[in-house]
């Protein structure tokens, strides 16, 4: 595996392989791996030919008073890990590399970015995101890029970008893994100390009761989220939200009909965790 810092040397190595018609696949992340990150580097390296990793913890996506400083970092132990499945390239470059002085554009994703973590943590998140992700799209012009359904909003913001300046990109959205105990991996898990760490179990149990209130046929948005409140509160968890939203536009729904995602976000110790599932009415399941 190579370390590769700079655009022009990841360009290179790019190009070289599309001259031999192989397929690139890119696995955009901030580092400090986990099996989430790995699941998705392991399913870029089952679908294409060279496989691109960036680790860049972009600081445009953070908010003044968010973890920027304290985001765990250990380049060494991820570049092992990424060597271990078989990456072919871990794009790590500076930051000065990817805003280099009169660096002055910033792409704005509307409708899907003003709700959730949009609403939470302010327009520049997604702003931060976007602008990020359209350049590692620009610099590796990768065939397919994967994404964790863990960040399910993100994942409708790229759709987004890519569908509205016609990107040749396909995004291929990869399920979310999570820990023996249902706790969904994150980078930021190192924060939550053990009492922490047992609290944020209550997230995943959380949208599991919703979940089986939806699978055994309850249809209304109010009953399905208090039944979630209710083990949040339990936990002793207040959420930052906790919604019932059309899976596709995030426009939020009273009645469950097809695909809908609740989503929630809550500060569980020295974390700000976020997790999601996918319900789908029981009339709905079953189709494809
Ligand atoms: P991050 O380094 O946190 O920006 O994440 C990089 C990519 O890994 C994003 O597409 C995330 O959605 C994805 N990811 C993070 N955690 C998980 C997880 N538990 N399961 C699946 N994908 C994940």
């Amino acid at each position: 595996m190579r370390i590769i810092r700079t655009i022009a040397e990841v360009r290179e190595a790019v190009r070289a392989a599309r001259r031999q018609d192989r397929t690139v696949g890119l696995v955009p992340t901030m580092g400090a791996f986990h099996d989430g990150h790995l699941s998705l580097m392991d399913e870029a390296r089952r679908n294409n030919d060279l496989v691109v990793v960036s680790l860049f913890v972009n600081p445009t996506q953070f908010g003044a008073n968010e973890d920027l400083s304290r985001y765990p970092r250990d380049e060494a132990r991820d570049a092992a890990m990424a060597d271990d499945h078989g990456v072919d390239i871990l794009f790590a470059p500076e930051p000065s590399e990817i805003y280099p002085d009169g660096f002055a554009t910033t792409i704005h994703v509307a409708g899907v970015t003003d709700v959730l973590d949009g609403a939470v943590r302010g327009a520049h998140h997604f702003d931060g995101v976007a602008t990020v992700v359209a350049k590692l799209f620009g610099i590796v012009a990768p065939d397919v890029a994967y994404f964790g359904q863990k960040d399910a909003q993100q994942v409708l913001v790229v759709r987004r970008l890519v569908r509205d300046l016609n990107l040749d990109v396909r995004i291929e959205a990869c399920p979310i893994v999570r820990e023996a105990d249902g706790l969904a991996m994150s980078s930021r898990n190192v924060y939550l100390d053990p009492a922490a760490r047992a609290q944020a179990t209550a997230l995943n149990r959380s949208l599991d009761a919703a979940q089986a209130l939806a699978d055994a046929g309850e249809r209304n948005a109010g009953t399905i989220i208090a039944a979630a409140h209710a083990v949040l509160a339990d936990a002793g968890i207040a959420p930052e939200y906790l919604e019932l939203r059309d899976a596709e536009t995030l426009q939020p729904i009273t009645l469950l009909d097809g695909d809908a995602l609740l989503a929630v976000a809550a500060r569980v110790g020295a974390a700000r965790l976020i997790d999601n599932h996918t319900l789908r009415s029981a009339d709905r399941r079953g189709d494809a």
